[in-house]
């Protein structure tokens, strides 16, 4: 098991060009001095000046390009934290970044304010002089009922650098205090990681290892569980008082005001999913059973792939033509902006001590989109990576469609355009190969990949995130042992007798950084319930299917989410496309069942 190398060590081709946003640290920093003033000139001319709308429009304008000067000051700064959290000039623009960031929101909240204190004409008056800012001056109508006093507001946006406080101390206990040392399993002394345990060994098909492992990994865990589970608290406590305050009845409808949907669907996607696609998962997990011949199935156990030595390995050069082959349906221009991303290095894919772990994709306004990944030399990583270009590939598309305001679509349908591409993928690879071992592979991919993960993973965190904001509402406070027991009773009730849920699985908790983000981890099934439905029209109907997707992902955040999956010929009001996606999880089961009986047979 190879050791993380520093930063500097890596291979430079294989990491990010952020130059297209500075040239360097020193030209980030003097854009952050150029901006102050003009913050400054900006509030100093319009606050308490807004008398008619043509002000308000020339305000608006000037608004505009102040976010845009304001995106890649904030891109930059995190992506260069995202690569290493350790680096001590990184932390230092982070600081800078977050710094003038709250001062443009402390210098900037009087426009908000003061449009919602005109009348209704007002702002129809700014619609009518600017249609560019239509979508701006509703969501403003659609905030009014909750906005308070100029200077509360003043006041709150001047705190905001506090209120992102729990996320930040969250990644870096996760990301630099944690020293997960090494564990010995197979006579061999392993080194640990979240890097290591999330992206090789909870997967590792020696047994030993993969459960030596995550008994190394929860028993580290569960030494910072009491400081994580009171930053957790924190971020809650801040998230339940601005409800009370801005006047929601509940945590939930504050979280989901954002989002445009309501409780409806948030809770049709939870409970659907826990009762009718837990009975197809637990098969799943009978199958990985009786393949692996163990002796029981247990929770450490299930993200182990059916068939390990049918993955083949692939380098970075090799997965371009992968990608490209797959996403070739979606056209000449979507397949150009994957060839820049190789090319021009938009994307990480080194390892190193201190990156972030996961993958994810950045995309700024005005510049292109930015990917990190930790490339394992897998198969699997062409699906990561294909999940990751459909997000650069649904923002590139909006940010050139729409403006600054405009192009980010809801939280609930970001995860929709990601998964479609993995989707996109496993078609492709299953168009080409007569291979029973293969197209196992690819299948079981698909389940414990994009299905596991999204629908199962995901959501469980979902579940239990759902009944952490119950308590919440009753203004209760939480802690490790209350978070270890909600947690460990949404997967065992998920996964009944089937799988034995092991002492440590109920820290599974500490291990997501989407709870620092509302009502998160539901909407990556939301995403793919309207993924699958869309994959499954683009192989039917081919171009028709592929040019309502693309009016989709150039519409960017000028819809809700229900227009936007309606647009893509896909009702998400009804209970239909979330009853088909697990119908097709259950005959992809099927399929792995009948393939297995075809191989060992
Ligand atoms: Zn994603």
């Amino acid at each position: 098991m190879e050791q993380l190398k520093s930063r500097n060590e890596v291979e430079e081709k294989y990491t990010w060009d952020l130059t297209d946003l500075f040239a360097s640290d020193e030209a980030f920093e003097t854009a952050v001095q150029d901006v102050r003033p003009e913050i400054q000139a900006f509030s100093d001319k319009f606050s308490g000046s807004l008398s008619d709308a043509k002000t308000a429009v020339e305000a608006l304008e000037n608004y505009k390009r102040l976010m845009e000067s304001l995106v890649p000051i904030g891109t930059y700064a995190n992506l260069r934290m995202a690569s290493d959290q350790g680096d001590a000039s990184a932390q230092k623009l982070s600081g800078l970044a977050s710094n003038i960031s709250t001062y443009f929101g402390s210098e900037t909240s009087f426009l908000t304010s003061e449009l919602l204190q005109k009348d209704e004409s007002f702002l129809e008056e700014i619609k009518s002089q600017a249609p560019g800012f239509d979508n701006f001056v509703d969501e403003l109508l659609k905030n009014k009922p909750y906005q308070l006093d100029a200077n509360v507001e003043k006041a709150l946006a001047s705190y905001s650098t506090v209120f992102e406080g729990p996320y930040s101390l969250y990644q870096r206990t996760k990301l630099l205090d944690i020293d997960f040392g090494t564990f010995k399993a197979d006579g061999q002394e392993i080194p640990l990681s979240y890097l290591a345990f999330e992206g090789e060994l909870e997967s590792h098909e020696n047994t030993e290892v993969r459960r030596s492992a995550f008994r190394a990994f929860s028993d580290k865990l569960a030494q910072y569980q009491h400081t994580t589970a009171a930053t957790y608290d924190l971020q809650l406590k801040q998230e339940k008082t601005t409800s009370d305050l801005r006047g929601f009845d509940s945590v939930f409808d504050y979280l989901l005001h954002r989002q445009d949907v309501d409780r409806t669907l948030y809770n049709r996607q939870i409970d659907m999913i826990m009762s009718d696609l837990a009975p197809h998962m637990r098969r799943y997990a009978k199958l990985l059973k009786r393949v692996h011949g163990l002796d029981e199935m247990k929770y450490e156990d299930l993200k182990i792939s059916l068939d390990p030595s049918s993955e083949p390995e692939i380098s970075i050069e090799e997965s371009r033509k992968y990608i490209n082959d797959a996403l070739a349906i979606m056209g000449d221009d979507y397949v150009n902006m994957v060839n820049r991303a190789y090319d021009e290095r938009w994307i990480d894919f080194v390892k190193n001590k201190g990156k972030s772990t996961g993958a994810f994709c950045s995309s700024p306004y005005g510049s292109h989109p930015f990917i990190l990944i930790s490339w394992t030399s897998l198969m699997t990583e062409v699906f990561v990576l294909a999940h990751e270009l459909g997000h650069a590939g649904h923002f590139y598309n909006a940010n050139r469609s729409q403006n600054v305001f405009d192009a980010r679509s809801s939280m609930y349908f970001v995860e929709a355009p990601s998964t479609m591409n993995e989707m996109l993928m496993a078609n492709h690879l299953l168009e080409n190969s007569d291979d029973p071992k293969f197209k196992r592979w690819v299948i079981s991919s698909i389940i414990s990949r994009t299905y596991y993960h999204n629908c199962v993973t995901h959501l469980l965190e979902a579940a239990y995130q759902r009944e952490v904001y119950k308590k919440v509402d009753q203004n209760e406070s939480v802690s490790a042992p209350v978070l270890n027991q909600l947690k460990r009773e949404v997967i065992e009730q998920f996964w009944g007798d089937d799988v034995s849920i092991t002492e440590g699985a109920e820290l599974t908790w500490m291990r997501q950084p989407h709870y620092y983000m509302g009502l998160y981890p539901y909407t990556y099934s939301a995403g793919l319930t309207i993924a699958t439905a869309m994959s499954k029209r683009v192989l039917n109907e081919g171009q028709t299917a592929v040019d309502d997707w693309l009016k989709v992902l150039n519409a960017g955040g000028t819809e809700d989410p229900v227009e936007l999956a309606r647009m893509g010929g896909v009702d998400i009001t009804t209970e239909q496309p979330l009853r088909d996606t697990i119908d097709y999880i259950g005959e992809l089961v099927d399929q792995l069942e009948k393939l297995t009986e075809e191989i060992e047979g």
